[in-house]
């Protein structure tokens, strides 16, 4: 393999995953490399990507980034999790909430509890009611508190968040060139990246090459051929149409998913505006369709006409070959509708630093990456495919190819495994921990033929009893909240709202 020695890293691309790699690579290897950012005004962002997940929290905390700070120039609010709205069938919701309810036993998690006293005719709220997130966000309820918090992510805005983490990692000594990639230039010998030439004539040099040029994927594959791996027979969604529209009313903790007959349409509340789209299968909806069906069911007087973003979801092959790693949409996309894409760019730059191959490419460096990159996005996939394959929607075609659709194994293995018994095992690179599944699971209408026995040594009484504390316990905590935007306003108001 290339036994160059890595000094010189070129980041081609200036979205989210741009400037995220450039400040987390410049924070933490700033002293040992040069490190260029190039990206063109004249090619915009993909502009979306606003709602995130709570490993972020670390992103930032090993950025050393105020959460004050970097709330208000965003204009951010706070989420606690997805409301899905109509997936499991038209009229029914519920909300993915990022916290755990109850209290679970070493054998046993809490939904057995929960299922063991139903199944008994002990009286039980819905599962939700048992846990602290879900019940403040259906209250709109929020606060950081010093002990016992809750856990959360952010909603952003995109454009502020990619020029904040801008001045972070010129603040660490990465340098920013403004220019349009014309040639992606590989070496005759082993065909590595050798250098990009600009529209303008020059040419950027380096060792390490991160690919961060969005769909277009111009390094690894364009230039190095890394093939795709489709996974739309099992997320069929192609496009999406976004649009941002003026605040109705408070923000809301939380993000909207609302299953629509062709797909789904979210919502993003920030402090100053909300996000929306409408994600759908062009086989069942028209781009003009899309736009007007957007148009006509938002919240709000729309700022700006609906765009259409068209994608391919699946995977990159590799996401390392030879000097070039690709982080962010060049690498692949599953959906939005589990926010995941920021985490995964997150994950790779972590991955990257980890494996950083300071004296030369190695091909097994290459191999642990890609691994690691595959095993986890292709259990996010199966996560995102259950929202749509476990529904009782049948009102259209779309609805009826995804009930209809064979699944991967992994997932269809999950699926009866808890049917049949209640139990949800997180493997080692998983994301989501079972409480996240169990609540799409129980959400998308399923519901365990039976429970842990350890939940019939406790007598009606004590069960009874337990279950009521647990609840009362979670509305207590709730109870003492602020609401969401109260907290906004003394904690992290935008100066630009
Ligand atoms: C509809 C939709 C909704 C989404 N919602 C979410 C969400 O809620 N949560 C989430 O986590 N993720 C979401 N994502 C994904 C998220 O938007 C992306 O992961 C994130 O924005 C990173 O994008 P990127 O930086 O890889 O690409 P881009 O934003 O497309 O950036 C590409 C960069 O490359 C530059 N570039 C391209 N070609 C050239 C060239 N020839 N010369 C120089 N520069 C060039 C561009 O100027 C730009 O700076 C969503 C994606 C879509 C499509």
């Amino acid at each position: 393999m290339n036994k160059k020695r890595i000094k010189k890293v070129v980041i081609a691309g200036g979205g989210t995953a741009g400037w995220m790699t450039a400040a987390l690579v410049s924070k933490s290897l700033g002293a040992k490399i040069d490190l260029t950012l190039i990206e063109s005004d004249a090619i915009p962002t993909v502009g979306v990507g606003e709602a995130t997940i709570p490993p972020i929290i670390n992103f930032h905390k090993v950025l050393d980034l105020g959460e004050k700070e970097f709330m208000s120039r965003v204009n951010g609010t706070f989420k606690l999790g997805i409301s899905f709205e109509g997936w499991h069938d038209i009229d029914k919701d519920y909300v993915h909430s990022f916290g755990f309810a109850g209290k679970s036993n070493w054998a046993a998690e809490f939904h057995h509890f929960w299922v063991g006293a139903k199944k008994r005719g002990i009286e039980v709220s819905e599962y939700g009611d048992y846990c602290a997130e879900h019940l403040a966000a259906r209250k709109s309820k929020f606060a950081i508190m010093p002990k016992n918090s809750f856990n959360y992510a952010y909603h952003l805005d995109a454009g502020l968040y990619a020029k904040y983490l801008r001045e972070v990692s010129e603040k660490y000594g990465a340098v920013r060139k403004e220019g349009k990639i014309a040639k992606v230039n590989l070496d005759a010998d082993d065909g590595a990246i050798q250098s990009l030439s600009l529209e303008s004539g020059e040419v950027i040099e380096g060792d390490l090459f991160i690919d961060c040029t969005g769909f277009k994927a111009l390094l690894i594959g364009e230039a190095l051929q890394v093939g795709y791996d489709d996974w739309s027979h099992w997320l069929p969604c192609n496009s999406a149409v976004a649009a941002q529209t003026e605040l109705t009313g408070q923000p809301v903790p939380y993000t909207r998913s609302i299953a629509r007959p062709f797909g789904w349409q979210w919502r993003i509340p920030l402090q100053d505006r909300a996000g929306n789209g409408l994600v759908y299968c062009s086989d069942y909806l028209s781009d003009e369709d899309a736009k007007n069906y957007l148009s006509q069911n938002v919240e709000g007087k729309l700022r700006n006409e609906p765009r259409v973003i068209k994608f391919t979801t699946g995977s990159r092959q590799q996401h390392w070959k030879k000097n070039c790693v690709a982080i962010g949409l060049s690498s692949g996309f599953l959906e939005p509708l589990e926010s995941t894409s920021i985490h995964l760019i997150q994950r790779a730059i972590t991955r990257l630093v980890q494996l950083f191959p300071s004296d030369g490419v190695r091909q097994s460096q290459i191999d642990e990456f890609n691994q690691q990159c595959r095993d986890e996005v292709e259990s996010i996939r199966d996560f995102i495919i259950l929202h749509y394959h476990v529904t009782e929607r049948d009102d259209s075609d779309f609805w009826r190819y995804c009930r209809g659709m064979s699944v991967p194994d992994s997932l269809s293995h999950r699926i009866q495994l808890f049917n049949e018994t209640g139990k949800i095992f997180k493997k080692d690179l998983d994301l989501f921990a079972e409480e996240s599944w169990l609540q799409v699971m129980m959400g998308q209408g399923l519901m365990p033929e039976s429970y842990h026995p350890v939940v019939d040594t406790m007598s009606d009484e004590s069960l009874e009893k337990f279950m009521r504390d647990t609840n009362q316990s979670a509305k207590q905590k709730v109870d003492r909240l602020p609401e969401h935007h109260e907290f906004i306003d003394y904690y992290c108001k935008s100066k630009m709202v």
